[in-house]
């Protein structure tokens, strides 16, 4: 009897761990992962690392390589092959083989884990001189760029967490850096007095934030590379660009094959990550989720959330019951100095969401200030008429990243202001003031409840 078949689409965060769970859950089934790039199970998050040079190699980012699952986990990868069309009417995966090659491939589940594409709709996107840092091979090529034509002069397009991210690779390197943002904040959804700081913070750092600075093409100079953005108030001197405007979900086979796109534009998944097409599921940024503080779908493309779905796709694909619920919208970052986290929804988000939020903006520290406890500025949002947690933000120079998690937690349980005001959390002076700057958020929180 032939082996059931699994088709995974994309071999990074979501792919490898569905073909992994899967091979997991059933030793029998036969897995095949298509990958059109040259690398499989890497660690997008740390591309930024890359460039710094604080991480040496482009295969220290390299998880495992494909080989490895070839000969450790019996799973088929193929690089280099690009699947072209899904024939859902026939179980048929059509793919391409180093440009060449087609292939057509019958399977029994299919994965979609395609990932995302960075929005370059700029024109002069493509000239030499300008990158994305979205990809391995494409930061590989960034990294070329720097070291054989030495720019001094960097334009990052965009201040979301990755544009922040390259920011500080580039200062690191030395590079003059500008910040092109076309909104009037940084890192979108901050609340505004943690924006300021963050902002004070890159000024501090040398970097120039250009804000509400639309960009509408990028010049180039007589030898045809890049050499300035230009924007709504003006022009900035560049010899190098990166683009960092954003992700938007692969979903070209998944249209092409009928398959449903949800009110986000990514494709819509129920619980078990199943799609509207018989055993074929969706997973990673190519897929929507579900917001559990508005109950909506969500588009909100991490790696942490990839990999969790890849499992569940994964683990079903071979026959289980496994489910993801949702998300809370959890992020970190790092801005130079500082720790930047929110999860859950700003005070704007939430009153388009329905809610009546309130919100309150406390300072507290990471330790106990005889220990040179370092300021953190907490801003917790709830629903002023049920008192329900709806979210919260941190900056801090330590002990942001991780305390942001309690809140996480307390959003997933759908705390109330009431039931968080004694949270049993840790503390000892070099860990934490006595009281914890969540609990104090929520102590003021409950005074204005009255
Ligand atoms: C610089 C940077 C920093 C980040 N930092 C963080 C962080 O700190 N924390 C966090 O949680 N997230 C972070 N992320 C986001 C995280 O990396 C992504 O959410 C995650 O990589 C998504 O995984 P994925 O498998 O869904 O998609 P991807 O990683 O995009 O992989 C999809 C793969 O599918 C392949 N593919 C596409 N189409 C086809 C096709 N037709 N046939 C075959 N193969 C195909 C692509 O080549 C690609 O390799 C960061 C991202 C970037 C770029």
């Amino acid at each position: 009897m032939p082996r059931e078949r699994l088709i995974v689409i994309g071999g990074v965060a979501a792919g490898m761990s569905a073909a992994s769970r899967a091979r997991k859950r059933s030793p029998a089934m036969e897995i095949i992962v298509l990958e059109k790039g040259r690398h499989v199970s890497y660690g997008t998050c740390g591309l930024a690392y890359l460039i710094s040079g604080q991480v040496a190699r482009p295969d220290d980012l390299i998880v495992y390589p494909a080989e490895f699952f070839r000969t450790k986990r019996d799973i088929d990868v193929r690089l280099e092959t690009e699947a072209v069309e899904i024939e859902p009417g026939h179980k048929t995966v059509h793919a391409l083989a180093r440009g060449t090659e087609l292939l057509s491939l019958g399977y029994d589940k299919l994965v979609l884990s395609a990932g995302g594409a960075p929005a370059v709709e700029i024109s002069g996107a493509d000239l030499p001189g300008v990158f994305t840092c979205n990809d391995l091979a494409g930061t590989i090529r960034l990294c070329q760029f720097l070291e054989q034509e030495k720019p001094r002069r960097a334009v990052i397009v965009g201040s979301g967490y990755i544009g922040l991210e390259v920011a500080e690779a580039f200062r690191r390197r030395g590079l003059d850096v500008a910040v092109l943002e076309r909104s009037g904040t940084v890192l979108e959804g901050v609340e505004p007095e943690i924006g300021e700081r963050v902002e004070a913070a890159l000024r501090e750092q040398g970097v120039r934030l250009r804000k509400f600075a639309n960009v509408s093409g990028i010049a180039a100079d007589a030898r045809g590379r890049a050499a300035a953005v230009a924007h709504d108030a003006g022009s900035e001197p560049a010899e190098i660009v990166v683009l960092s405007t954003g992700i938007v979900p692969r979903t070209a086979l998944a249209r092409a094959a009928g398959i449903a796109i949800g009110p986000t534009g990514a494709i819509a998944v129920d619980e078990r990550m199943l799609t509207s097409a018989a055993s074929i599921y969706a997973a990673g940024d190519c897929a929507e989720t579900r917001h559990l503080v508005t109950g909506q779908p969500a588009y909100f493309p991490l790696g942490t959330t990839a990999n969790k779905q890849g499992r569940v796709a994964g683990e079903n694909a071979a026959g289980g019951r496994a489910s993801f619920a949702g998300i809370v919208g959890t992020l970190v970052t790092k801005v130079f100095d500082l720790e930047f986290a929110k999860t859950g929804l700003n005070e704007v988000q939430a009153r388009a969401a329905g809610f009546r939020p309130r919100r309150v903006t406390v300072q507290s520290h990471s330790r106990a200030r005889y220990l040179n406890g370092k300021a953190i500025l907490l801003t917790l949002v709830w629903d002023q008429p049920s008192g329900r947690l709806l979210g919260c933000q941190m900056l801090g120079a330590e002990g942001v990243a991780k305390r942001i998690d309690v809140a996480a937690m307390a959003l997933h349980a759908r705390l109330h202001i009431p039931e968080m005001l004694h949270l049993d959390l840790s503390y000892a002076p070099p860990f934490g003031p006595v009281w914890e700057a969540i609990l104090v958020a929520a102590n003021e929180a409950m005074k204005q409840q009255g």
